[in-house]
C-alpha cells in the first residue's frame, strides 16, 4: 500500500552497488531503524555532523598551519625508509615559494611511488603542520591529479561512522542512495510561504549530502530545516488522525464501584499523595465518560505513577472489563508485576504476567480470551496478532518516548473503544506538552511521595577518580550498590561500548567478580542477566552505556557515578540520578566532568545539585539549549524523532501543529493532489499506521 513512487527509497542498501552483505551489517548497525535492515532513505537519514573545508588554497609559503589545506606542487624527491626502518616514508613536494615533506607511517611503497611521480605536478589537501623547523603533512588525505582535482569535493561532509566502517565506502553507499531519490510533489505550500527560503525534500537530502559550504549543514540550515519540519509535520499529521479517530469511535462509559480501589488502598502501606488522587480523578472522569480516552499520566521517576495505573484498571475490572499493561522491555514488565501483584490480587483482581518467553504462555492466552484474566501485563508481545481479550476496556503504555504512535494504535485495536493511558516519565517542559502529545489530556505528578530523602549531588573532576574508587570500596563494604555510568560518544556507539568495556576492566581490577557490565551491544537475554546480577546483589556495581533503562527499579542502588558528565544533556543527567535515591539508605550521584566546564555545563551541574524536580529541571534544560549550546546532539534529538532536534527546531512543533489541525480541517481524508503528497510524507516519516486509520475511516 506504499505508493510505488517511494519504493527507490525503501529499496535495501544491498541492492546499492557496492554495498555486500558485510558492509549491509556494517550500516544495519549505523542506520536502521527497527528490525528491517538498512535501506536507502536510512542513509539519506544519516546526515553529516560536520564537514572538511578543503578549499583553501595556498602558496606552500603562505598555507596557515594546523587547518586543512589544499597546494598545487611539484614532487620533488623520495625518501623511502632503510630496509627493516619503522622510520616514515617522507615525500618532498614544493612550490615556486616553499616545499613540504609528505609524511607516510606505515607506508604502502607501491602506492605512493604510483600517485606521486618526480617531476610530476599534483593537488595535495591535509592539515599543514610545522615540525622540527619545517612544514610537513601527515598522511595527506587527498593527492590528486588534475582529473582528480576536477572531481574533488570542496566541502567534504563527515558521518558517524561504526567500527569497521571506512568513511570512504560509507560516502559511496550515500552518493549512490542520493542518485536514487526521486522527486516527490511538495507537500507543505503553506509552510513554505511562510519560511521562503526552505528548499525542496530531495534539494534538502541533496544540499546535506554535497554541501556547498560548512555552513549548509548547520542544525540551523534551511535544509536541516525543511528535513526537520517534515518530520515534525508527519508526526503532528498522524498524532491529528490518531486523535480523530478515538473520537470518533465512540467508547464505553466505565463506571467502577470502588470496591476494589477499596482494597487496593487498604492494603498499600501509605497513603496516596494529593497529586496522585488528583490524576486517579481526572483518569476516572475519562473512564466513566462515553467518548473514548487518549491521557498522558506524566511524573519524573518514582513519582508513583504506577499505583495510579493499577487503581485505574482495577475501576475498568470492577465495570467487568479487561485491562493491559504494556512495557518497554520484559524487565520492566516483570518489574511492575513484582510491584502491583500483591495489591491486586489483595482485591481479588486476576493479574497475570504474559511475555514473549513464558512458559505458560498458551494457557494465559486462552484465559486471556475467555476473561479469567483481568489484568494482563507484559511487553509489546501483547500486540501480537495471536493475543485476543474478551473485553479489554483501557491499556495503559508505560515509557512511552520507546514506543511509537503504531504500537499505541495496534493496541487501541485490540478491543471495542480502548482507553489509553500513557504513562512517561520525561517531563515535557510546559510550553510544550499540548504541541508534543497533539492535543493528549494530561494528568502530572509533581510531587513526589513523602519521605524520600534528597540525593547528595557533587561534581568532581575526573583527575579525582582515584578518590572516587577509594570512597566506593568504603561503600562497598557497607552494602551500597553502584552504577557507573559511561557517556555516549558522538561519532560511533564502538567507542562508548570500548570506554564501558574499559572502564570495568578497570573496576574488576579492584572490586574483582563485584563488578558487572552492560550495553547497548548486548543481546537482549544477556543484558536482562546483567541487570538481574546487580538487582539480586551478587554483582554490586554495574558499569553501564546510557542503556539503564528508564524505569528499571532496584531499590538498594543508592550511588550514581557519571562519567564525563559534561556530556550529557540536563535532562538526561536527571533521568540518571533518579536510578538511586528510591530506597531507605542515603543516595548520593557523583559527576565526574573533564575540565574546563564552559559556563552551561557549570549552570546544569549548578540546577542538578539544586533541585530533584524534573519539570522545573526540563524547563531550564530548554532555556540553556535555547541559549545556543548544542553540547550532545544524540541527547538532545527528540524521543521518537530522526531529524528533528527539541533544542533547534522546538518551534517548529508548534508550526507543524498549527499546520497539521489547518490540513484536516480543510482536508479531513487527505485527498486530491495536495492530500496524496502528503500520504507520502506520513510514508516516508513511517507513519502509515495514520494512514490506515484513515482508510478504515
Ligand atoms: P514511577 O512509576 O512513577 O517511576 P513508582 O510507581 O514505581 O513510580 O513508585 C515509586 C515507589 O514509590 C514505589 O516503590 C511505590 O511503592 C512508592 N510509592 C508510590 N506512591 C506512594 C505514596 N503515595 N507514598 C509513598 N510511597 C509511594
Ligand atoms: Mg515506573
Amino acid at each position: 500500500m506504499r505508493p510505488a513512487l517511494l519504493n527507490p527509497l525503501f529499496a535495501r542498501a544491498t541492492s546499492i552497488q557496492g554495498v555486500g552483505p558485510k558492509i549491509a551489517k556494517l550500516l544495519d548497525r549505523l542506520v536502521a531503524e527497527g528490525e528491517t535492515g538498512a535501506r536507502v532513505l536510512d542513509l539519506l537519514f544519516h546526515l553529516p555532523y560536520a564537514t572538511i573545508d578543503r578549499r583553501t588554497r595556498a602558496k606552500i609559503a603562505e598555507a596557515p598551519f594546523d587547518r586543512v589545506v589544499l597546494i598545487e606542487a611539484d614532487v620533488v624527491e623520495h625518501r623511502p625508509p632503510g630496509p627493516r626502518s619503522r622510520a616514515p616514508y617522507k615525500v618532498l613536494v614544493e612550490d615556486e615559494t616553499g616545499d613540504v615533506l609528505l609524511v607516510f607511517f606505515l607506508a604502502n611503497h607501491p602506492w605512493i611511488e604510483k600517485s606521486l611521480p618526480v617531476g610530476e605536478k599534483r593537488w595535495i589537501s591535509g592539515k599543514l603542520e610545522l615540525w622540527d623547523g619545517h612544514r610537513q603533512i601527515v598522511h595527506p588525505d587527498r593527492v590528486l591529479d588534475a582529473e582528480g582535482l576536477s572531481k574533488m569535493q570542496g566541502v567534504e561532509p563527515v558521518y558517524g561512522l561504526t567500527e569497521g566502517l571506512q568513511p570512504r565506502v560509507l560516502g559511496k553507499a550515500i552518493s549512490a542512495a542520493l542518485e536514487r531519490l526521486p522527486d516527490l510533489p511538495e507537500w507543505h505550500p503553506r509552510a513554505i510561504a511562510k519560511m521562503p527560503a526552505l528548499p525542496s525534500f530531495a534539494a534538502a537530502l541533496r544540499a546535506l549530502h554535497r554541501p556547498e559550504d560548512p555552513e549548509a549543514i548547520a542544525p540551523t540550515a534551511p535544509a536541516r530545516v525543511r528535513l526537520a519540519y517534515d518530520e515534525l509535520l508527519a508526526h503532528q499529521l498522524s498524532l491529528a488522525l490518531t486523535r480523530e479517530h478515538l473520537r470518533r469511535a465512540t467508547g464505553r462509559a466505565m463506571q467502577g464501584d470502588g470496591r476494589r480501589a477499596e482494597k487496593i488502598l487498604a492494603a498499600l502501606p501509605y497513603k496516596l499523595t494529593p497529586a496522585q488522587t488528583r490524576a486517579l480523578a481526572e483518569i476516572r472522569a475519562d473512564l466513566a465518560s462515553p467518548s473514548r480516552m487518549l491521557r498522558l499520566l506524566q511524573g519524573d521517576v518514582g513519582s508513583g505513577k504506577t499505583i495510579v495505573a493499577l487503581l485505574a484498571m482495577a475501576s475498568v475490572v470492577e465495570a467487568g472489563r479487561q485491562a493491559a499493561l504494556m512495557a518497554p522491555t520484559e524487565l520492566l514488565a516483570r518489574q511492575h508485576y513484582a510491584g502491583i501483584a500483591e495489591y491486586a490480587e489483595a482485591a481479588g483482581l486476576r493479574i497475570a504476567l504474559l511475555t514473549g518467553r513464558s512458559a505458560e504462555r498458551v494457557r494465559m492466552l486462552a484465559a486471556l480470551a475467555n476473561g479469567e484474566i483481568d489484568i494482563a501485563i507484559g511487553t509489546h508481545a501483547l500486540f501480537q496478532e495471536s493475543v485476543a481479550f474478551r473485553d479489554l476496556g483501557l491499556a495503559v503504555v508505560d515509557e512511552q518516548h520507546r514506543f511509537g504512535v503504531h504500537q499505541r494504535l495496534a493496541l487501541g485495536a485490540k478491543g471495542e473503544a480502548v482507553d489509553i493511558l500513557i504513562m512517561t516519565a520525561t517531563p515535557i517542559p510546559r510550553s510544550l506538552v499540548l504541541t508534543y502529545f497533539g492535543d493528549m489530556d494530561v494528568s502530572t505528578l509533581r510531587e513526589k511521595p513523602p519521605g524520600r530523602q534528597p540525593i547528595d549531588t557533587r561534581a568532581l573532576p575526573l583527575e579525582r577518580i582515584g578518590e572516587v574508587t577509594a570512597r566506593l570500596s568504603r561503600a562497598l563494604a557497607a552494602g551500597s550498590r553502584v552504577y557507573w555510568v559511561c557517556p555516549l560518544v558522538e561519532e560511533s556507539e564502538a567507542i562508548d561500548v570500548a570506554a564501558a568495556e574499559e572502564r570495568f576492566a578497570a573496576l574488576a581490577q579492584i572490586f574483582g567478580d563485584k563488578v558487572g557490565l552492560v550495553h547497548g551491544r548486548m543481546k537482549g537475554e544477556d543484558r536482562d542477566r546483567a541487570m538481574q546480577a546487580f538487582a539480586s546483589g551478587k554483582t554490586q556495581i554495574l558499569v553501564a552505556t546510557t542503556v539503564i533503562e528508564v524505569g528499571v527499579d532496584v531499590p538498594e542502588a543508592n550511588i550514581m557515578v557519571i562519567e564525563h558528565a559534561e556530556r550529557f544533556g540536563l535532562a538526561q543527567l536527571h533521568q540518571l540520578r533518579g536510578r538511586v535515591g528510591r530506597g531507605k539508605a542515603k543516595s548520593s550521584c557523583l559527576l565526574l566532568y573533564k575540565g574546563p566546564l564552559g559556563e552551561t555545563a557549570k549552570a546544569r551541574i549548578a540546577i542538578l545539585r539544586e533541585t530533584e524536580d524534573g519539570f522545573r529541571i526540563a524547563e531550564e534544560d530548554l532555556r540553556l539549549r535555547g541559549e545556543g549550546d548544542v553540547l550532545g546532539t544524540k541527547q538532545s534529538g527528540m524521543p521518537g524523532f530522526r531529524l528533528a532536534r527539541l533544542d533547534v527546531h522546538g518551534d517548529l512543533l508548534k508550526l507543524a501543529h498549527e499546520e497539521a489541525r489547518h490540513i484536516l480541517s480543510v482536508n479531513p481524508k487527505l485527498e486530491g493532489e495536495q492530500g496524496r503528497a502528503l500520504l507520502l510524507l506520513l510514508h516516508i516519516f513511517e507513519r502509515e499506521a495514520a494512514v490506515k486509520l484513515l482508510r478504515a475511516g
